[in-house]
Protein backbone atom coordinates (compact mmCIF):
# COMPACT_ATOMS: atom_id res chain seq x y z
CA UNK A 1 0.00 0.00 0.00
CA UNK A 2 1.04 3.17 -0.83
CA UNK A 3 2.26 5.72 2.10
CA UNK A 4 -0.32 8.35 3.19
CA UNK A 5 0.92 11.21 5.82
CA UNK A 6 -2.51 10.83 6.26
CA UNK A 7 -2.33 8.01 8.18
CA UNK A 8 -0.56 9.09 11.28
CA UNK A 9 -1.54 12.80 10.68
CA UNK A 10 -4.21 13.04 13.58
CA UNK A 11 -1.56 10.93 15.66
CA UNK A 12 1.03 12.94 15.37
CA UNK A 13 -0.83 16.38 16.01
CA UNK A 14 -3.00 15.18 19.01
CA UNK A 15 -2.00 11.70 20.16
CA UNK A 16 -1.68 11.72 23.80
CA UNK A 17 -2.40 15.14 24.30
CA UNK A 18 -4.77 17.34 25.63
CA UNK A 19 -5.14 20.70 26.92
CA UNK A 20 -3.62 21.63 29.79
CA UNK A 21 -5.61 20.92 32.73
CA UNK A 22 -4.35 23.78 35.51
CA UNK A 23 -5.09 26.72 32.81
CA UNK A 24 -6.66 25.44 29.41
CA UNK A 25 -3.76 26.29 27.23
CA UNK A 26 -3.67 24.29 24.18
CA UNK A 27 -0.44 23.37 24.34
CA UNK A 28 1.14 22.04 26.93
CA UNK A 29 3.43 25.14 28.75
CA UNK A 30 6.92 24.82 29.39
CA UNK A 31 7.06 23.61 32.97
CA UNK A 32 10.44 25.31 34.05
CA UNK A 33 10.19 24.20 37.62
CA UNK A 34 12.92 22.51 39.72
CA UNK A 35 10.34 21.23 42.19
CA UNK A 36 6.45 21.00 43.20
CA UNK A 37 4.87 21.82 46.46
CA UNK A 38 3.27 19.19 48.26
CA UNK A 39 0.11 19.42 49.70
CA UNK A 40 1.04 17.51 52.68
CA UNK A 41 3.84 14.91 53.29
CA UNK A 42 3.26 12.08 50.70
CA UNK A 43 0.84 13.92 48.67
CA UNK A 44 1.46 15.64 45.27
CA UNK A 45 -0.43 15.90 41.91
CA UNK A 46 2.03 13.69 40.68
CA UNK A 47 5.54 15.23 40.30
CA UNK A 48 7.80 15.90 42.99
CA UNK A 49 11.53 16.73 41.13
CA UNK A 50 12.54 17.64 37.65
CA UNK A 51 15.17 15.01 37.72
CA UNK A 52 12.27 12.49 38.05
CA UNK A 53 9.65 13.70 36.10
CA UNK A 54 7.96 17.02 34.25
CA UNK A 55 5.04 17.79 33.10
CA UNK A 56 5.85 19.25 29.78
CA UNK A 57 8.12 15.82 28.95
CA UNK A 58 5.79 13.80 30.27
CA UNK A 59 3.48 15.13 27.37
CA UNK A 60 5.91 14.67 25.10
CA UNK A 61 6.30 10.68 26.44
CA UNK A 62 2.46 10.40 25.96
CA UNK A 63 2.21 11.57 22.38
CA UNK A 64 5.61 9.27 21.56
CA UNK A 65 3.58 6.54 22.77
CA UNK A 66 0.46 7.22 20.81
CA UNK A 67 2.96 7.21 18.18
CA UNK A 68 4.16 4.04 18.60
CA UNK A 69 0.64 2.39 20.59
CA UNK A 70 2.68 1.61 23.84
CA UNK A 71 2.15 3.02 27.35
CA UNK A 72 4.07 6.49 27.20
CA UNK A 73 7.59 6.55 26.12
CA UNK A 74 10.79 7.57 28.57
CA UNK A 75 12.63 10.34 26.91
CA UNK A 76 16.08 10.93 27.58
CA UNK A 77 18.47 14.29 27.75
CA UNK A 78 20.32 12.76 24.41
CA UNK A 79 20.07 9.71 22.11
CA UNK A 80 23.02 8.65 23.85
CA UNK A 81 21.26 8.65 27.15
CA UNK A 82 18.63 6.34 26.20
CA UNK A 83 21.01 3.69 24.57
CA UNK A 84 23.13 3.99 27.57
CA UNK A 85 20.10 3.64 29.78
CA UNK A 86 19.02 0.76 28.09
CA UNK A 87 22.28 -1.13 28.68
CA UNK A 88 22.90 -0.16 32.34
CA UNK A 89 19.02 -0.94 33.12
CA UNK A 90 19.07 -4.32 31.81
CA UNK A 91 22.63 -5.71 31.95
CA UNK A 92 24.83 -6.49 34.38
CA UNK A 93 28.61 -7.71 34.40
CA UNK A 94 29.25 -11.32 32.44
CA UNK A 95 26.38 -10.29 29.90
CA UNK A 96 26.57 -10.35 26.62
CA UNK A 97 25.06 -8.42 23.62
CA UNK A 98 24.31 -9.04 19.87
CA UNK A 99 24.92 -5.53 17.83
CA UNK A 100 24.61 -4.87 14.25
CA UNK A 101 28.37 -4.14 12.70
CA UNK A 102 26.66 -1.30 11.61
CA UNK A 103 25.87 1.38 13.97
CA UNK A 104 26.09 4.97 15.05
CA UNK A 105 29.65 5.60 16.04
CA UNK A 106 28.33 6.36 20.01
CA UNK A 107 26.83 2.64 20.33
CA UNK A 108 30.59 1.40 19.67
CA UNK A 109 31.86 3.84 21.55
CA UNK A 110 29.70 3.03 24.38
CA UNK A 111 30.83 -0.76 24.17
CA UNK A 112 34.36 -0.56 23.41
CA UNK A 113 35.25 2.43 26.22
CA UNK A 114 32.30 2.27 28.86
CA UNK A 115 30.87 -0.83 29.33
CA UNK A 116 33.61 -3.13 28.86
CA UNK A 117 35.07 -1.67 32.02
CA UNK A 118 31.99 -3.22 33.82
CA UNK A 119 32.14 -7.07 32.34
CA UNK A 120 29.87 -6.28 29.49
CA UNK A 121 30.71 -7.56 26.37
CA UNK A 122 29.33 -6.64 22.68
CA UNK A 123 29.42 -8.89 19.68
CA UNK A 124 29.18 -6.93 16.46
CA UNK A 125 27.81 -9.01 13.88
CA UNK A 126 26.30 -8.87 10.21
CA UNK A 127 22.63 -9.23 11.68
CA UNK A 128 21.05 -9.15 7.86
CA UNK A 129 22.78 -12.46 8.23
CA UNK A 130 20.05 -14.70 10.31
CA UNK A 131 23.04 -17.31 10.61
CA UNK A 132 25.72 -15.02 11.99
CA UNK A 133 22.61 -13.88 14.06
CA UNK A 134 22.10 -17.00 16.03
CA UNK A 135 25.97 -18.48 15.71
CA UNK A 136 26.32 -15.12 18.06
CA UNK A 137 23.92 -15.66 20.73
CA UNK A 138 25.90 -17.35 23.60
CA UNK A 139 23.81 -18.50 27.19
CA UNK A 140 25.32 -15.09 28.61
CA UNK A 141 23.44 -13.40 25.98
CA UNK A 142 21.02 -11.02 26.62
CA UNK A 143 20.08 -8.59 24.56
CA UNK A 144 19.87 -7.98 20.11
CA UNK A 145 20.44 -4.70 19.47
CA UNK A 146 20.04 -3.76 15.97
CA UNK A 147 20.28 -0.24 13.73
CA UNK A 148 18.12 -0.44 10.81
CA UNK A 149 18.81 1.20 8.26
CA UNK A 150 22.30 1.40 9.62
CA UNK A 151 24.34 4.57 10.33
CA UNK A 152 26.05 5.36 7.36
CA UNK A 153 25.74 2.67 5.28
CA UNK A 154 21.73 2.36 5.05
CA UNK A 155 22.47 -2.04 5.16
CA UNK A 156 18.98 -3.21 6.75
CA UNK A 157 18.35 -5.93 8.92
CA UNK A 158 14.89 -7.83 8.67
CA UNK A 159 13.32 -7.17 11.96
CA UNK A 160 11.12 -9.83 12.23
CA UNK A 161 13.34 -12.83 11.38
CA UNK A 162 16.11 -11.47 13.80
CA UNK A 163 13.08 -11.84 16.56
CA UNK A 164 12.48 -14.64 15.58
CA UNK A 165 15.81 -16.26 15.77
CA UNK A 166 16.86 -13.85 19.13
CA UNK A 167 13.11 -15.17 20.91
CA UNK A 168 13.51 -18.67 20.05
CA UNK A 169 16.60 -18.36 22.48
CA UNK A 170 14.85 -16.29 25.05
CA UNK A 171 16.34 -13.02 24.20
CA UNK A 172 14.77 -9.59 24.18
CA UNK A 173 15.10 -7.75 21.12
CA UNK A 174 15.81 -3.79 21.00
CA UNK A 175 15.76 -1.71 17.31
CA UNK A 176 17.11 1.95 17.11
CA UNK A 177 14.58 3.30 14.89
CA UNK A 178 16.43 6.43 14.32
CA UNK A 179 16.58 6.88 10.66
CA UNK A 180 12.49 6.08 10.23
CA UNK A 181 10.91 6.72 13.49
CA UNK A 182 7.45 4.76 14.03
CA UNK A 183 5.96 6.53 11.56
CA UNK A 184 7.69 4.74 8.51
CA UNK A 185 8.83 1.59 10.28
CA UNK A 186 7.18 -0.24 13.09
CA UNK A 187 9.63 -2.54 15.08
CA UNK A 188 7.30 -3.25 17.77
CA UNK A 189 4.51 -4.77 15.40
CA UNK A 190 7.44 -6.91 13.74
CA UNK A 191 7.69 -8.52 17.20
CA UNK A 192 10.86 -6.38 18.55
CA UNK A 193 10.31 -5.50 22.78
CA UNK A 194 12.13 -2.31 22.35
CA UNK A 195 12.48 0.74 19.91
CA UNK A 196 14.49 3.86 20.92
CA UNK A 197 14.85 6.84 18.42
CA UNK A 198 17.61 9.66 19.21
CA UNK A 199 14.78 12.75 19.06
CA UNK A 200 17.27 14.42 18.19
CA UNK A 201 16.50 13.92 14.42
CA UNK A 202 13.39 13.41 12.64
CA UNK A 203 11.06 13.45 15.79
CA UNK A 204 12.03 17.59 16.52
CA UNK A 205 13.40 17.86 12.52
CA UNK A 206 14.73 21.71 12.81
CA UNK A 207 18.25 21.06 14.24
CA UNK A 208 17.49 22.71 17.51
CA UNK A 209 17.32 20.13 20.06
CA UNK A 210 18.91 16.93 21.52
CA UNK A 211 17.20 14.40 23.01
CA UNK A 212 16.58 10.70 23.22
CA UNK A 213 13.26 7.94 23.57
CA UNK A 214 12.25 4.70 24.86
CA UNK A 215 8.63 2.89 23.64
CA UNK A 216 8.20 -0.95 25.05
CA UNK A 217 4.61 -2.34 25.93
CA UNK A 218 7.01 -4.57 28.67
CA UNK A 219 5.55 -2.13 31.85
CA UNK A 220 8.21 -3.18 34.01
CA UNK A 221 11.06 -2.47 32.03
CA UNK A 222 9.35 0.88 31.73
CA UNK A 223 9.50 1.32 35.57
CA UNK A 224 13.54 0.15 35.63
CA UNK A 225 13.95 2.42 32.77
CA UNK A 226 12.31 5.70 34.95
CA UNK A 227 14.57 4.16 37.71
CA UNK A 228 17.75 4.75 35.81
CA UNK A 229 16.81 7.92 34.25
CA UNK A 230 16.10 9.45 37.88
CA UNK A 231 19.28 7.61 39.45
CA UNK A 232 21.72 8.92 36.38
CA UNK A 233 20.14 12.16 36.21
CA UNK A 234 19.57 12.00 32.30
CA UNK A 235 16.11 13.47 31.89
CA UNK A 236 15.06 15.14 28.91
CA UNK A 237 14.74 19.26 29.49
CA UNK A 238 10.75 20.48 29.85
CA UNK A 239 12.18 23.08 26.70
CA UNK A 240 13.77 20.47 24.60
CA UNK A 241 10.29 18.56 24.75
CA UNK A 242 8.41 21.38 23.87
CA UNK A 243 10.54 22.22 20.72
CA UNK A 244 9.96 18.44 20.25
CA UNK A 245 6.69 18.36 21.07
CA UNK A 246 6.03 20.89 18.19
CA UNK A 247 8.59 19.16 15.43
CA UNK A 248 6.43 16.30 16.22
CA UNK A 249 3.21 17.14 14.78
CA UNK A 250 4.84 17.68 11.13
CA UNK A 251 6.43 14.35 11.08
CA UNK A 252 4.48 12.28 8.81
CA UNK A 253 4.14 15.63 6.54
CA UNK A 254 7.94 16.02 6.54
CA UNK A 255 8.99 12.34 6.14
CA UNK A 256 7.31 12.04 3.03
CA UNK A 257 8.98 15.10 1.80
CA UNK A 258 12.73 13.85 2.95
CA UNK A 259 11.78 10.80 0.88
CA UNK A 260 10.40 12.16 -2.18
CA UNK A 261 13.58 14.82 -2.02
CA UNK A 262 16.18 11.88 -1.43
CA UNK A 263 14.57 9.61 -4.00
CA UNK A 264 15.44 12.57 -6.46
CA UNK A 265 19.08 13.26 -5.37
CA UNK A 266 19.68 9.42 -4.85
CA UNK A 267 18.75 8.85 -8.83
CA UNK A 268 20.60 11.65 -9.97
CA UNK A 269 24.15 11.14 -8.07
CA UNK A 270 23.76 7.85 -9.62
CA UNK A 271 23.85 8.67 -13.14
CA UNK A 272 27.09 11.14 -12.41
CA UNK A 273 29.95 9.87 -13.82
CA UNK A 274 32.41 11.08 -10.79
CA UNK A 275 30.31 8.79 -8.23
CA UNK A 276 31.23 5.51 -8.07
CA UNK A 277 28.49 4.07 -6.20
CA UNK A 278 25.26 5.31 -3.93
CA UNK A 279 23.57 3.40 -0.96
CA UNK A 280 19.89 4.29 -0.83
CA UNK A 281 16.93 2.00 0.24
CA UNK A 282 14.71 3.52 -2.72
CA UNK A 283 17.26 2.36 -5.64
CA UNK A 284 16.61 -0.47 -7.48
CA UNK A 285 20.25 -1.11 -7.08
CA UNK A 286 19.80 -1.39 -3.61
CA UNK A 287 20.66 -4.78 -2.68
CA UNK A 288 17.79 -5.14 -0.07
CA UNK A 289 15.42 -3.25 -1.71
CA UNK A 290 12.90 -6.25 -1.62
CA UNK A 291 13.32 -6.05 2.30
CA UNK A 292 13.24 -2.09 2.35
CA UNK A 293 10.23 -2.48 0.23
CA UNK A 294 8.20 -4.66 3.16
CA UNK A 295 9.46 -3.50 6.19
CA UNK A 296 9.51 0.33 5.81
CA UNK A 297 7.15 2.26 3.97
CA UNK A 298 8.89 4.97 2.19
CA UNK A 299 12.92 4.68 1.76
CA UNK A 300 13.47 7.67 3.94
CA UNK A 301 15.62 10.33 3.77
CA UNK A 302 18.98 9.60 4.31
CA UNK A 303 21.73 8.83 1.47
CA UNK A 304 25.33 7.79 1.56
CA UNK A 305 27.79 8.16 -1.49
CA UNK A 306 31.34 7.00 -2.66
CA UNK A 307 33.03 9.11 -5.27
CA UNK A 308 35.36 7.63 -7.28
CA UNK A 309 38.80 8.78 -6.17
CA UNK A 310 37.70 7.67 -2.33
CA UNK A 311 38.23 9.94 0.68
CA UNK A 312 40.10 13.02 -1.45
CA UNK A 313 37.48 13.30 -3.82
CA UNK A 314 35.20 12.79 -1.05
CA UNK A 315 36.47 15.67 1.01
CA UNK A 316 36.91 17.78 -1.87
CA UNK A 317 33.28 17.52 -2.59
CA UNK A 318 32.27 18.24 1.41
CA UNK A 319 34.58 21.35 1.59
CA UNK A 320 33.21 22.64 -1.54
CA UNK A 321 29.07 22.19 -1.43
CA UNK A 322 27.74 25.93 -0.54
CA UNK A 323 24.04 24.77 0.18
CA UNK A 324 24.79 21.55 1.81
CA UNK A 325 25.72 22.16 5.60
CA UNK A 326 28.94 20.46 6.11
CA UNK A 327 28.19 19.10 9.90
CA UNK A 328 27.37 16.35 12.03
CA UNK A 329 23.28 15.54 12.82
CA UNK A 330 20.56 14.12 10.36
CA UNK A 331 16.90 13.98 9.75
CA UNK A 332 16.68 18.08 9.96
CA UNK A 333 14.89 20.59 7.72
CA UNK A 334 18.31 21.61 6.64
CA UNK A 335 20.22 19.39 3.73
CA UNK A 336 23.45 18.24 5.72
CA UNK A 337 26.74 16.40 4.77
CA UNK A 338 29.21 14.67 6.89
CA UNK A 339 31.95 12.70 6.49
CA UNK A 340 31.40 9.69 9.11
CA UNK A 341 35.03 8.17 9.30
CA UNK A 342 35.96 11.49 10.74
CA UNK A 343 33.17 12.69 12.24
CA UNK A 344 29.99 10.41 13.62
CA UNK A 345 31.57 6.71 12.98
CA UNK A 346 35.80 8.18 14.37
CA UNK A 347 35.70 6.14 17.10
CA UNK A 348 34.97 2.88 15.44
CA UNK A 349 37.92 0.41 14.70
CA UNK A 350 39.33 0.63 11.37
CA UNK A 351 38.74 -3.47 11.65
CA UNK A 352 35.18 -2.75 11.83
CA UNK A 353 34.94 0.11 9.70
CA UNK A 354 36.94 -1.77 6.62
CA UNK A 355 34.46 -4.82 7.02
CA UNK A 356 31.58 -3.11 7.23
CA UNK A 357 32.15 -0.91 4.19
CA UNK A 358 32.14 2.45 6.28
CA UNK A 359 34.81 3.41 3.70
CA UNK A 360 37.13 6.06 4.19
CA UNK A 361 35.55 7.99 1.60
CA UNK A 362 31.94 7.49 2.19
CA UNK A 363 29.95 10.59 1.86
CA UNK A 364 26.33 10.62 4.28
CA UNK A 365 23.73 13.31 2.94
CA UNK A 366 20.65 13.53 5.10
CA UNK A 367 18.56 15.48 2.51
CA UNK A 368 16.38 18.15 3.71
CA UNK A 369 13.25 19.88 2.53
CA UNK A 370 15.02 22.18 0.56
CA UNK A 371 14.31 22.73 -3.09
CA UNK A 372 15.58 19.08 -4.73
CA UNK A 373 16.71 21.21 -7.47
CA UNK A 374 18.60 23.09 -5.66
CA UNK A 375 19.95 20.53 -3.65
CA UNK A 376 21.40 18.80 -6.73
CA UNK A 377 22.47 21.54 -8.56
CA UNK A 378 24.84 22.12 -5.47
CA UNK A 379 26.24 18.94 -5.52
CA UNK A 380 25.98 19.60 -9.83
CA UNK A 381 28.29 22.55 -9.43
CA UNK A 382 30.90 20.84 -6.39
CA UNK A 383 31.37 17.70 -8.43
CA UNK A 384 32.30 19.87 -11.05
CA UNK A 385 34.79 21.83 -9.33
CA UNK A 386 36.73 18.84 -8.04
CA UNK A 387 39.23 16.56 -9.47
CA UNK A 388 38.99 12.51 -9.15
CA UNK A 389 42.93 11.25 -8.69
CA UNK A 390 44.16 8.20 -7.10
CA UNK A 391 42.24 6.84 -3.77
CA UNK A 392 44.34 7.51 -0.70
CA UNK A 393 43.88 6.79 2.73
CA UNK A 394 42.00 9.01 4.80
CA UNK A 395 45.09 10.20 7.10
CA UNK A 396 46.36 11.40 3.95
CA UNK A 397 43.79 13.78 3.01
CA UNK A 398 42.62 15.13 6.16
CA UNK A 399 46.12 15.84 7.08
CA UNK A 400 46.43 18.69 4.49
N1 LIG B 1 21.17 6.46 17.00
C1 LIG B 1 21.44 6.85 15.76
C2 LIG B 1 21.04 5.98 14.61
C3 LIG B 1 22.10 8.06 15.51
O1 LIG B 1 22.36 8.43 14.25
C4 LIG B 1 22.48 8.86 16.62
C5 LIG B 1 23.21 10.13 16.42
O2 LIG B 1 23.62 10.48 15.33
C6 LIG B 1 22.19 8.41 17.91
C7 LIG B 1 21.53 7.21 18.07
C8 LIG B 1 22.58 9.21 19.11
O3 LIG B 1 21.70 10.27 19.29
P1 LIG B 1 22.08 11.65 20.01
O4 LIG B 1 23.04 12.37 19.12
O5 LIG B 1 20.76 12.33 20.18
O6 LIG B 1 22.71 11.30 21.31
Amino acid sequence: MAFSAELFATTAVRGGLRPDPATGAVLTPIYQSTTYHQQAVGVHKGFTYSRASNPTVSALEAALGALEDTPPAVCFATGMAAISSLFLGVLKAGNHVVVSDVVYGGTVRLFQQILTNFGVEASFVDTANLDAVAQAIRPDTQLVFIETPANPTLKLTDIAAVVKVAHKAGIKVAVDNTFLTPVLQRPLDLGADITLLSTTKYIEGHNSTVGGSIATRDEVLLERLRLVRKTLGCIQSPQESWLTLRGLKTLPLRLQQHSTNAQKVAEWLEQHPKVAHVHFPGLASFPQLALAQTQQALPGGILAFELKGGAEAGIQLMNTVRLCILAENLGAVETLITHPVSMTHGDVPREIRDRTGISDGLVRLSVGLENPADIISDLENALAAIEIGEAKEVETCLAK
